[in-house]
């Protein structure tokens, strides 16, 4: 559970805290973020909207809300999106209305986005804590994409191509986790996240 309130004064409710998981498609942040889930009570998913279309086992309203073209743009013209972008040739947003319930509720809130959604949170909610997953070398990381069995060849092409720019904006968050040894990044990002994202003490 997570400790005490950290920035409410006492008698006030605590708002919750903004965590966003960041890194290269295949390193580990969907099964990362399930365990955070599973491991922390205080902590909820913001399910993001998509146009990319569901993977074999992905279901509507759990994984992600896929909706079409027409609907996304529909949305962010009405600025219901705290953040979109544009990631691997499909269209990912935010619910604005989505992450407000559960941070006035005094729930912390797990985004898993790309490096420009994560720039746009940066801006408009400087508090919010910037996680980057790292995976061990690019082969690694090649391995993992194609383990995985979900992507076409020129979908791994793009991802791997657009793997080496996102590790280049690894210097934009707040704390980078190498996900070599699984327990050991589940391990660590669980206690970032009950730390409310403060760097641990040195020994
Ligand atoms: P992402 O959400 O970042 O695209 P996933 O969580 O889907 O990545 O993980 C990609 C693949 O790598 C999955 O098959 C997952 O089981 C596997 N994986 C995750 N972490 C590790 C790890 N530390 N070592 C080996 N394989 C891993
Ligand atoms: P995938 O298609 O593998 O589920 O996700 C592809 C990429 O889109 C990942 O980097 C993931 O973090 C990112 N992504 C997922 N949802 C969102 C979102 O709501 N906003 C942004 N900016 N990126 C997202």
């Amino acid at each position: 559970m997570l400790d005490a309130p950290l920035d409410a004064p006492s008698g006030q409710t605590r708002k919750g805290r903004l965590f966003v998981l960041g890194g290269p498609s295949g390193v580990g942040k969907g099964t990362l973020r399930a365990q955070a889930l599973a491991d922390i009570d205080n902590l909820s998913y913001s399910i993001s909207c998509t146009t990319r279309k569901p993977r074999v086992g992905e279901r509507d309203g759990v994984d992600y809300h896929f909706i079409t073209r027409e609907d996304f743009e529909d949305k962010a013209a009405q600025g219901l999106f705290l953040e979109h972008a544009t990631v691997h040739e499909d269209r990912y947003g935010t619910l604005r209305e989505d992450v407000t319930r559960e941070l006035d509720a005094g729930h912390d809130v797990l985004l898993e986005i790309d490096v420009q959604g994560a720039q746009q949170i940066q801006r408009l909610l400087p508090e919010s804590v910037l996680i980057f997953i790292a995976p061990p070398s690019l082969e690694a990381l090649e391995e993992r994409l194609r383990l995985r069995r979900t992507e076409s060849e020129d979908k791994i092409k793009l991802r791997l191509e657009n793997a080496k720019k996102e590790m280049e904006r690894s210097s934009d968050y707040d704390h980078i986790i190498l996900n070599d040894v699984l327990d050991h990044a589940s391990k660590e990002l669980r206690d970032l996240i009950t730390r409310g994202g403060e760097a641990p003490r040195e020994e």
